[in-house]
């Protein structure tokens, strides 16, 4: 039900893949850039319709010039030292996330490594949460029926293959 995937999620032949976004949804740098170029300009006109989006939250486009044939949009929290309730918002966004591929009947999902980037979220502490939503959600239904963890970096895709091992 779960498998980890080093490499390029814009590649990815998934029904949905997740965009780790920011608030504006009108492109950035990181696999959000990655996304953007890949979907081409009529992605851009989408996301703007959908007025940005609050950290925590997800939105749901067209996957477009992608192989992925949705996108959904999360805009993970910034790292700021773990008090401003960092933790419990990156959760929101793989649920909400998964929450919106269920909704949209959408059986195989990829997510990038949310808020790792820019965004300065510790690495481990990040995965953790991750595996621990995903796993929690699927314990509970059985929508949608794949995810893929898609890690870019070693050090995340090592990571991960520890977790998802144990
Ligand atoms: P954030 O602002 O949420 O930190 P970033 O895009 O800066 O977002 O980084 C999130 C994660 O996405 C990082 O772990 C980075 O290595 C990874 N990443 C960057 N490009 C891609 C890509 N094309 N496919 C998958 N993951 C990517």
């Amino acid at each position: 039900m779960i498998e980890l995937i080093k490499g390029d999620i814009t590649k990815l032949e998934v029904d949905v893949i997740v965009n780790a976004a920011n608030r504006s949804l009108l492109g950035g740098g990181g696999v959000d850039g990655a996304i953007h170029r890949a979907a081409g300009r009529e992605l851009l006109e989408e996301c703007k319709s959908l007025n940005g989006c609050n950290t925590g939250e997800a939105e749901i486009t067209a996957g477009y010039k992608l192989p992925a044939g949705h996108i959904i949009h999360t805009v993970g929290p910034v790292w700021h030292g773990g008090s401003r309730s960092e933790d419990s918002l990156l959760k929101n966004c793989y649920m909400n996330s998964m929450r919106l591929a269920k909704e949209n009947n959408l059986k195989t999902i990829a997510f990038p490594n949310i808020s790792t980037g820019v965004y300065h979220f510790p690495k481990a502490r990040a995965a953790n949460i991750a595996i621990d939503a995903v796993m929690g959600f699927l314990a509970a239904t059985d929508f949608p029926e794949k995810v893929y963890f898609v890690c870019f970096d070693k050090e995340n895709y090592n990571l991960y293959r520890d977790l998802l091992d144990a």
